[in-house]
């Protein structure tokens, strides 16, 4: 067994504690990787919070990991030691669903065996990147092109392909009009990701205070959803709105912004159910949908995409030691704009 050193949740609620467990040896098809760093998605925190259900415990979070190749197994045919690499928010899936056979292995019908607090085939409880190293099939391991540094590529491992994945679908472009609610994580990823892609950025937030980064970063206009102005200005004006807010919204509210056939995807997940009146989807013929991160075949995309166009996210780097002060900043919507635990600090 590989000794693993690691943080994590003990209790319902609990903080991040130093925790030693074992990963397997590497089977066949297995790569071993030597984390280097690892983003905090608010997942994490609702993960340890219990917001969509009581996990398994001891729970190691993290799911944007990003490292180095350190091992690998006999019939491993695409990697080699000392590439690197990336592994986001799930580590294998049934491979025969029909959602699988299309690249689309987060949408697996039996379920994706996601990298923390999930049971993979064998039994083993998955246990995430907030952790030295970690095991995992070659099948579902993303390549980091050299012109990305690790601590900019993990982010882009949830965040990142969690905006570009209904960018795409959705055919955010030019002559596109499209909203991000919620500048934090995901939102900011969103802005630099829509701009690039050639479409209108507005940046919908709580406040004014993130204005000048929003605009630094692409955004065409930003907004106050606090001022009721905004919604009267911006009625019917997007043909797409990406809500990625953790907390629950005014959903029939952020509708009325969406012009004639627009889609709000929600890719926030608040504890609450969605409450939403049937007419605020009846007029405009508007659609609600939702999206879930992306495949692998996907997240290489994205990544290649990143890096080909120098798109990174803007982080924070802190020791492990720091990580339970970071989770309470992000609750208040403080962070710029996302934590990356260097994974060095494990020692
Ligand atoms: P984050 O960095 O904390 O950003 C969330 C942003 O939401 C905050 O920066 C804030 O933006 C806004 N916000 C927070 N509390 C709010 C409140 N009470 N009212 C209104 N706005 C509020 O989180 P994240 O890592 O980007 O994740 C965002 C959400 O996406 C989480 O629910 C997470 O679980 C989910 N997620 C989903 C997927 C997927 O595949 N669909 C993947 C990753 C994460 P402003 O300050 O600008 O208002
Ligand atoms: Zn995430
Ligand atoms: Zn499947």
């Amino acid at each position: 067994m590989l000794k693993t050193k690691a943080y994590a949740v003990f209790q319902p609620k609990g903080m991040l504690f130093p925790y030693t467990f074992n990963r397997r040896e590497p089977r066949d098809k297995d790569v071993v990787i030597h984390i280097h760093y690892c983003g905090i998605c608010h997942s994490d925190i609702h993960t340890v919070q219990g917001d969509w259900g009581e996990p398994q415990y001891p729970l190691v979070p993290g799911h944007e990991i990003a490292g180095v190749v350190a091992q690998v197994g006999n019939k491993v045919t695409h990697f080699k030691v000392g590439e690197k690499v990336g592994v986001g928010c799930f580590v294998d899936s049934c491979r025969n669903c029909a959602p699988c056979q299309k690249g689309l292995e987060q949408y697996c019908a039996a379920g994706a065996v996601f990298t923390y607090n999930c049971t993979e085939k064998d039994g083993a409880l998955t246990q995430g990147g907030y952790s030295d190293k970690i095991v995992i099939n070659e099948d579902y391991v993303i390549r980091i092109p050299d012109s990305l540094p690790l601590d900019k590529a993990a982010p882009l491992l949830c965040a990142g392909i969690t905006l570009y994945s209904p960018l795409k679908h959705w055919k955010a472009g030019p002559g596109k009009k499209v909203a991000v609610l919620g500048f934090g994580g995901l939102g900011h990823m969103g802005v630099k990701l829509a701009r690039s892609l050639g479409a209108e950025v507005t940046v919908l937030s709580q406040s004014l205070k993130k204005e000048a980064d929003a605009l630094r970063m692409g955004a065409n206009y930003f907004y106050s959803t606090a001022d009721p102005k905004t919604f009267e200005k911006l009625f019917c004006s997007f043909d797409l709105i990406l809500n990625t807010v953790s907390a629950n919204i005014d959903w029939n509210k952020i509708l009325s912004l969406l012009a004639l056939d627009g889609t709000l995807v929600t890719l926030g997940v608040p504890k609450e159910m969605v409450p939403v009146h049937a007419f605020a989807l009846l007029m405009g013929r508007r659609s609600l949908a939702g999206s879930l991160i992306g495949g692998i075949q996907e997240t290489q995309e994205m990544m290649n995409y990143c890096a080909e166009k120098s798109i990174t996210p803007e982080i924070e780097t802190i020791p492990m030691q720091q990580v339970n002060t970071a989770y309470e900043r992000i609750l208040k919507s403080d962070v710029r704009y996302r934590f990356v635990i260097d994974n060095a600090s494990l020692q």
